[in-house]
């Protein structure tokens, strides 16, 4: 059997969830709350079963769900997508994430990624046959030095990945950065592939800069984002992407085979639960508390903590605790001190000796306090 991803072993979050739930550690490794998303929400999609709303979804997706987000991305980022031929329902972020990728990349097409990367970015990149060109990004700030990414343009460019805020280095993209990204990329035939699941996870009054604000860069960019993350529900597997039409209309030959379509009684749930705009709008407050809670916790141990402006991850240092490589800590961590966590060379193509480990804090109170505790103990 020859294999078509020879380098690509099982994703770390199903390895540190794996093993956390083998030893009984605290998993703040994958990103996931541990509490109950909205009633309110659930009794929709109950609701939504009882009428009967139990067969195929459109394949593009529950309309009166397209037109939420439609009002949603107007509202908040001034732009017009239309419903109908714009905006595709998708299995989670991810199933989002390979379509795209799988409608531009061709073989031999080079893909800039920017390290750390989220993991499954360079495995549909190669499946296409493309070749990932990455620019490898440092603590503590992690900025995209785009004098770089200009060296790495060559005329077999075909794409380049964004993603704010980050995962898992929670840094945001400000204005310069895309104002800079579109003067390197104005005159090029290069698409953009914009990661936002985290759109509504910011902080400290930031604003998200969406790719869907600038014009020049909408026309050419898939904008992927998540209901999972927002609404407390990763486990329904929505989300979605956002293109232009000549893009979208591509993009749905290939949604239609790998999935069809996506469960319909959750869309119909989220459509009528977004018609409330405080259930996005209250989120950085609500994710803010808890960042900030963990933080305090966290600077009573020995890690060092590095900066957080948005997605629901922490990300420290701990150099002053051993110079072991992040991924033998982080199992040591899990196994000797009950707290799993994400290491973040994982993201790199070529690994790295930062010592960065990830922690994931959309969790209770009561789950961050205890991991403190065991922390204060490292
Ligand atoms: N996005 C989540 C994280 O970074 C995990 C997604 C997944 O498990 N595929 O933890």
């Amino acid at each position: 059997f020859i294999s078509k991803l020879p380098q690509t072993g099982t994703t770390i979050f199903t390895t540190m969830s794996a093993l956390a739930n083998e030893v009984g550690a605290i998993n703040l490794s994958q990103g996931f709350p541990d509490y109950e998303c909205s009633a309110e929400l659930t009794d929709l999609v109950n609701a939504a079963m009882k009428q009967g709303h139990n067969q195929y979804a459109p394949m593009g997706g529950v309309m009166s769900l397209r037109e939420q987000l439609a009002i949603k991305t107007e509202k908040l980022y001034g732009a017009v997508y239309n419903p109908e031929t714009e905006i595709t329902i998708t299995a989670g972020g991810t199933q989002a994430l390979f379509t795209a990728i799988s409608t531009v990349v061709n073989p031999n097409d080079e893909v800039i990624i920017f390290e750390p990367a989220f993991d499954s970015y360079a495995p549909a990149i190669k499946l296409m046959g493309g070749v990932v060109k990455s620019l490898s990004l440092d603590p503590p700030d992690y900025r995209i030095n785009w004098e770089m990414v200009k060296r790495l343009i060559t005329n077999r460019t075909k794409m380049i990945i964004l993603n704010s805020p980050h995962n898992p280095t929670s840094t945001i993209l400000h204005k310069e950065d895309i104002e800079q990204l579109y003067s390197l990329i104005k005159n090029q035939d290069i698409f953009i592939l914009s990661d936002e699941v985290y759109e509504h996870l910011i902080y400290d009054g930031e604003t998200h800069h969406s790719i869907a604000a600038y014009p020049e860069l909408r026309d050419r960019s898939f904008i992927i984002a998540s209901l999972g993350k927002p609404f407390h529900t990763t486990g329904w597997k929505v989300g979605y992407c956002i293109a232009p039409e000549y893009m979208m209309k591509e993009f749905r030959k290939i949604h239609q085979f790998l999935v069809f379509s996506v469960n319909t009684p959750m869309q119909y749930g989220l459509a009528e639960f977004l018609k409330n705009e405080d259930n996005y709008l209250s989120l950085p407050g609500f994710f803010q508390q808890k960042r900030d809670s963990f933080r305090q916790g966290l600077e009573q141990t020995r890690f060092k903590l590095l900066p957080c402006y948005g997605s629901y991850f922490q990300s420290v240092t701990y150099n002053d605790i051993t110079d072991e490589k992040d991924m033998d800590f982080a199992i040591r961590l899990t196994k000797e001190f009950g707290v799993a966590s994400i290491p973040t060379s994982v993201f790199y193509s070529k690994g790295t000796d930062h010592h960065v480990l990830r922690f994931c804090f959309a969790k209770r109170q009561e789950t961050l306090d205890k991991a403190v505790d065991r922390l204060m103990k490292v």
